[in-house]
């Protein structure tokens, strides 16, 4: 019997999965398999965070299809074979036109190839396993689910950029990112503020702010790519152009130099002179550029919480949700205390517990710690686009 449901994230050196059932929860296994092309390996762990496989995959190499070939092999292994109902994935961006998850058909890839040069870094990753598993098994329902489709929805002046409209109509807009784990979170908000304005901040390797109203998004940080908004691991966030063509006039930069800048070279990593893109390491460093580092991080989350409360007209509750946002307290405090003017008042021991709400009973403003899971969102979008529910 087919009762299951495959989720695949996949990068550029990497996969992640995850396998769920028919019925909402987390996931039976989930896994990844890391460094493809450099020493290619596989973990997965149960339910329970069991380990149930870690393994070297040494004849992977940097080959991505063989890569799905072993990830065939260990889902048989895991589950046994004919029982995958429907793969659903994690595509970056559904452009101006995909608003919600989608059945994947000849034409549907077609269009969404068109939207590679949108996203060069991640759609042709995301479109490959795609691909692979419509040639090898045309007869697998598929479903693609979109990063940027939960923003889909803002108001025309929000996804503007001021340059001329042409651009606009051209697609030049601004789309926001982090859309599976925004739409997972205001799924699972608490019943307070579910329906008021609520500050999500994704802050992971990749990290970014959503405001939402009664669980839709109004505003984000992200914008025509996820380079725009807050600092991250190695992406600078936003910049003044200005100083690209500054970079171009006076180094000779060309594109794909300012491309390896803004995306690999920036963020935690630059600012902390080169140390680690990686909030562990830098919490744990005494260098002062490790110190300035990190607090330009919470202040961009700060100024951005700030401006995202503008564009909502309030502000009712904060969530705070990926690795940084939900393990790393000290940027969570420092956060919440300087966003004591738009009424939070941090607990310390709560926030030091790490789970649920993190404010004093009597803060105008709650904030809660709430782990995002991105697979489970596409799981219940791959369900429910093919009928499995
Ligand atoms: P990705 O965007 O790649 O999915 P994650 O959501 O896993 O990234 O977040 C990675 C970030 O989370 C890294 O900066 C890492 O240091 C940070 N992080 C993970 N665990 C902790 C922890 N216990 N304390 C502080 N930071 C952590």
């Amino acid at each position: 019997m087919t009762d299951h449901v495959v989720v695949l994230n996949a990068g550029s050196s990497s996969i992640k999965f995850a396998i769920h059932g028919l019925a909402d929860g987390p996931a039976a296994y989930r896994g990844q398999i890391e460094a493809i092309g450099v020493a290619p390996a596989m973990k997965v762990r149960d339910a329970a965070g069991k380990t149930v496989v870690d393994e070297k995959l040494a004849d992977v190499g940097g080959d991505h299809s063989a890569a799905a070939r072993a990830l065939v092999q260990v889902i048989i292994r895991l589950i046994g074979e004919g029982k995958v109902a429907a793969v659903g994935h994690r595509v970056v961006h559904g452009g101006v036109h995909y608003a919600a998850p989608v059945r994947v058909t000849e034409a549907v890839l077609e269009d969404l190839e068109k939207l590679v040069p949108l996203a060069p870094l991640h759609q042709p990753h995301n479109l490959a396993p795609i691909r692979a598993i419509a040639a090898h098994r045309p007869d697998m329902p598929q479903v693609a689910c979109f990063d940027t489709a939960f923003h889909r929805h803002q108001a025309p002046v929000v996804q503007a950029f001021g340059l001329p409209r042409r651009y606009y109509d051209r697609g030049v807009r601004r789309y926001g990112f982090h859309g599976l784990s925004y739409e997972y979170i205001a799924s699972c908000l608490p019943p307070e503020i579910a329906g008021g304005r609520v500050v999500v901040g994704h802050l992971g390797n990749g990290a970014s702010l959503c405001g939402m109203h009664d669980r839709a998004s109004v505003a984000s940080t992200m914008g025509f790519t996820a380079v725009e908004g807050l600092v991250m691991g190695t992406r600078c966030g936003s910049v003044d152009p200005g100083v690209l063509i500054y970079l171009m006039d006076t180094e000779g930069m060309d594109a794909r130099a300012l491309e390896a800048l803004v995306y690999r070279e920036s963020g935690l990593l630059g600012v902390s002179g080169g140390l680690s893109s990686d909030m562990r390491t830098l919490r744990a460093s005494e260098a002062p550029a490790a110190k300035e580092a990190i607090a330009l991080f919470v202040h961009r989350i700060v100024r951005e919480t700030g401006s995202l409360a503008a564009a909502m007209g309030g502000l009712d509750g904060m969530v705070f949700t990926a690795g940084i946002g939900e393990n790393d307290g000290a940027t969570r405090m420092e956060v919440m205390q300087a966003c004591a003017w738009l009424g939070i008042a941090p607990d310390e021991s709560r926030n030091a517990a790490g789970k649920g709400r993190i404010t004093k009973d009597g803060s105008r403003v709650g904030a809660w710690v709430i782990p995002t899971d991105e697979e489970r969102m596409i799981a219940r979008h791959t369900r429910k686009v093919i009928g499995l529910t």
